[in-house]
């Protein structure tokens, strides 16, 4: 059944080369939110790992902007709630920030002061692992709020990218892998 479910997921992944600049190759997982079958996978897979893995978590962190498609989708499923990090400048209120750099250009990932608590344990989702400085950032984030980092969760894993190497601490769970 997980092969299947793998399989199926895998189908819906499309590449394309040189986007957004030259010597990227992207990976667009928009397919998989147009099958529901495709979508509803994901999350079974995610929801059972994390049933098994990491029963005591509290909160599902999302990364903008794809780790918002499947971080709520779990989270509701796990009966936990959901908090996105966001790009700079995005959030009202008083927020944490963290620049980091990315495969492509540099950015800033911010979080509301107030999101998670001092001692909550954290799940952070993404949709891709490429060079790590993003979830890198999240963790970042979410230290700095004494919050404590369980691991990530992404549906692709570019292991020539080394991403996982930049997150020593924290084990990184993908579904598929390049
Ligand atoms: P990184 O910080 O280098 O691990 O980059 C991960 C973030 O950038 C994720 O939020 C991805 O959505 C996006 N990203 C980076 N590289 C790619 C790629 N080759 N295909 C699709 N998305 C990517």
């Amino acid at each position: 059944v997980m092969a299947e479910k793998l399989d199926l997921i895998s189908k819906c992944i499309r590449t394309f080369y040189d986007f957004p600049t030259k010597g990227i190759v992207f990976k667009d997982i928009c397919p998989i939110l147009k099958d529901p079958k495709a979508l509803a996978a994901v999350t079974d897979l995610f929801e059972e790992h994390v049933r098994r893995r990491y029963p005591q978590v509290d909160l599902i962190v999302g990364i903008d902007a794809r780790g918002f498609l499947f971080g709520p989708l779990l989270a509701q499923r796990l009966g936990v709630g959901f908090v996105p990090v966001r790009k700079k400048g995005k959030f009202p209120g008083p927020t944490l920030s963290v620049a980091y750099s990315l495969e492509y250009g540099t950015a800033e990932a911010e979080m509301q002061e107030d999101a998670v608590s001092a001692g909550e344990k954290v799940l952070i989702i993404d949709d891709l692992l490429a060079t790590g400085g993003t979830l890198y950032a999240a963790c970042e984030l979410i230290k700095q709020q004494k919050a404590e980092v369980l691991g990530c969760l992404v549906v692709i894993e570019l292991k020539s990218l080394n991403g996982s190497e930049k997150l020593p601490s924290t084990p990184v769970f993908s579904l598929i892998q390049y």
